[in-house]
């Protein structure tokens, strides 16, 4: 107990009981191995299977390098890691899957780079092992993600990273709820690196995330990150004014200077009309959405988890 902490290991935890035993076996003998002082924070996050009697169990088997959070219930894997975040004792921190999808022997791969001088190192799959759906999927959104923000992730969605205690410090103080922590860190750092590692299939279950969750969870990350995409509608109403604008001069023109459309004037105008007042209602809409937008991104600061209970020793 001399030596300060220098290593934090951040794991969420949400129904994982068949993958923690394994989980155990193969990640404190790679720490114990790396020589430094270091503690693995597990945050529960609401699980209905055994997951806390397991944590429960492991903390009193390795007390000095293990801390549990218990949630009162689930938040979500990144309110999961933000809970950790705020009791972290490192100076370097590593977030990692439950499910044995990041092997924890690539961890001293991580800290080879943070020791390199870069803040902040995200790991990326080299041989993913998702479905072609979640792999095209990821590709997808990490395009929108790269043209909507100015974040670029080789591997948004492998949560084996490295980040330098600052960076956690930012986080932490930005309060932010509904936030998708890689990209939230990569704002952050000044010196982002990368480096490959290996992926696996989940050992045990089946993935938390429903296509429902994976789809809020990227609007998370655009609207959280940029208001692109409230800027973007109110582009596009704009356009469609001016456009419907100019018809309505054009049939005008033809009516009056030319003495054209006689029979069908009224039916066009009508409908030039219609669509200029529909475009004048989604500028409308825009800007009031660029407000809401606004207003949400102060209001985000409230309570976000609630912790039943800490399992951990005094520093
Ligand atoms: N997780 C969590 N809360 C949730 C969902 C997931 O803490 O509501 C944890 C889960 O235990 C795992 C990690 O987040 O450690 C990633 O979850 P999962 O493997 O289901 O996601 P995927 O690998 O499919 O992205
Ligand atoms: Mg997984």
């Amino acid at each position: 107990m001399s030596s300060p902490v220098s290593l934090s290991i951040v794991i969420p935890v949400y129904n994982e009981e068949l993958n923690l035993p394994v989980l155990f076996a193969r990640l404190y003998p790679v720490l114990d191995q790396l020589g430094r002082r270091y503690e693995v924070i597990f945050t529960n996050d609401g699980s209905h299977d055994r997951s806390i009697e397991l944590l429960k169990a492991q903390y009193a088997a390795r007390p000095d390098v293990t801390r549990v959070i218990d949630f009162n219930a689930n938040y979500g894997q990144h309110m999961a890691i933000m809970a950790a975040f705020e009791r972290v004792r490192g100076d370097v921190i590593v977030t990692l899957d439950a499910d044995l999808q990041n092997p924890p022997e690539e961890i001293p791969k991580l800290l080879a780079q943070i020791d390199a001088g870069f803040d902040y190192v995200g790991g990326y799959r080299l041989n993913r092992q998702d479905s072609f759906f979640r792999t095209y999927a990821s590709k997808l959104i990490n395009f929108v993600r790269e043209k909507t923000t100015s974040i670029e992730m080789t591997d948004q969605g492998c949560m084996l990273r490295a980040y330098r205690r600052p960076i956690i410090d930012a986080i932490v103080r930005s309060g932010a709820i509904n936030t998708f922590i890689p990209a939230l860190a990569y704002s952050f750092s000044s010196n982002p690196g990368e480096v490959g590692v290996k992926h696996e299939e989940r050992h045990a279950g089946v993935s938390n995330y429903s296509f429902y969750q994976l789809i809020r969870l990227n609007f998370d990350l655009i609207t959280g990150f940029s208001l692109a995409p409230l800027q973007y509608f109110t582009m596009f109403a704009g356009l469609t004014s001016v456009g419907s604008f100019a018809l309505v001069i054009l049939l005008l023109v033809r009516r009056f200077v030319y003495n054209l459309d006689r029979e069908t004037f009224g039916v066009f105008t009508l409908l030039a009309i219609v669509i200029f007042l529909l475009s004048v209602a989604m500028v409308g809409m825009g800007l009031i959405g660029e407000y809401v937008g606004r207003t949400y991104q102060v209001v985000r600061a409230r309570q976000r988890y609630f912790v039943k209970e800490t399992f951990e020793t005094k520093e």
